[in-house]
């Protein structure tokens, strides 16, 4: 694996590339690497011949009050996960790179971010997507790969490369857990032992929305209600707790056709997100499908 800077050496490698025929693989990342990331990387390596793997902690998508120095950085032990998953090229540009002085264009991003996160951290996503749009334009991947763990980003993401005609495939990929259900994030290093317990209570909140459309519920107040409730004896509120369309993101009364299940919750000192998503078959009064 070769480990790149500047994006003058990324394009000359990658023109090479290009010029043997060679498809590419674009996985973005902000580091401090789990098996969610290592299984984007697998499935890049699956469906493209060269894997760039982008480690750069973008400051622009963390807002006033979050701590950007405080995020996990550790680029040795990245390189040698990212190594051991078979990827070709690390690039980990240093902050100048991305924003040279002088720097002022943006991309502002439209209704899906008004929602749920966006709601909770302004800007967060015109950070987002103003370093896809960018990483995109410096890679020139066929494909970049996303985790549904971050499902509005994931969205926000296909709509920047429709609106802005870049020609990249999206692929998003299922979220990767660890044995009791909690979601893999960098942000569980910030768990102490008891609040590491208590965290599964948004995997148990998702579970009993499901169990709740399952069993016939197709209110959404209710399902939602359900959720809720499963996260009480765990003593984790949420921060939010909707059920939304899964290409709008606008709410839904009813549960009807695909549904986002998404909530965000403080515990302890670490600020989690997961989200499923609820497939159910439009029925016709006479009951047909
Ligand atoms: P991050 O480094 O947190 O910005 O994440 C980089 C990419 O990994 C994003 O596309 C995330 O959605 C994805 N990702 C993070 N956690 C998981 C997970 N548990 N399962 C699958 N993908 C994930």
């Amino acid at each position: 694996m070769r480990t790149v800077r500047t994006v003058e050496e990324l394009r000359q490698h990658l023109d090479q590339q290009r010029s043997a025929e060679r498809t590419i693989g674009l996985v973005p990342t902000m580091g401090a690497f789990h098996q969610g990331h290592v299984s984007l990387m697998q499935h890049a390596r699956e469906h493209t011949d060269v894997v760039v793997v982008s480690l750069f902690v973008n400051p622009t998508q963390f807002g006033a009050k979050e701590d950007l120095s405080a995020y996990p950085r550790d680029e040795a032990r990245d390189a040698e996960i990212a190594a051991a998953a078979g990827v070709d090229v690390l690039f980990a540009p240093p902050v100048e790179e991305v924003y040279p002085a002088g720097f002022q264009t943006t991309v502002a991003v439209g209704a899906l971010a008004d929602t749920l996160e966006g709601l909770q951290r302004p800007g967060h996503f015109d950070g987002v997507a103003t370093v896809v749009t960018k990483l995109l334009n410096m890679v020139g991947p066929d494909v970049a790969f996303f985790g549904q763990k971050d499902a509005q980003q994931a969205l926000i993401v296909r709509r920047v490369v429709r609106d802005l005609d870049i020609p990249t495939r999206i692929d998003v990929c299922p979220t990767v857990r660890e044995p009791d259900g909690l979601a893999m994030s960098s942000r569980n290093a910030y768990l102490a032992p008891a609040d590491r317990e208590r965290a599964v209570a948004l995997k148990r909140a998702l579970d009993a929305a499901a169990a709740a459309v399952a069993g016939g519920q197709r209110d959404a107040a209710a399902v939602a209600a359900a959720a809720r409730e499963a996260m009480t004896p765990y003593g984790v509120e949420p921060e939010y707790l909707a059920l939304v369309a899964a290409d709008s993101l606008q709410p839904v009364d009813r549960v009807d056709g695909e549904v986002l299940v998404a909530l965000a919750a403080r515990v302890g000192p670490a600020r989690l997100i997961d989200n499923a998503l609820i497939t159910t078959t439009n029925t016709t009064s006479n009951g047909r499908p």
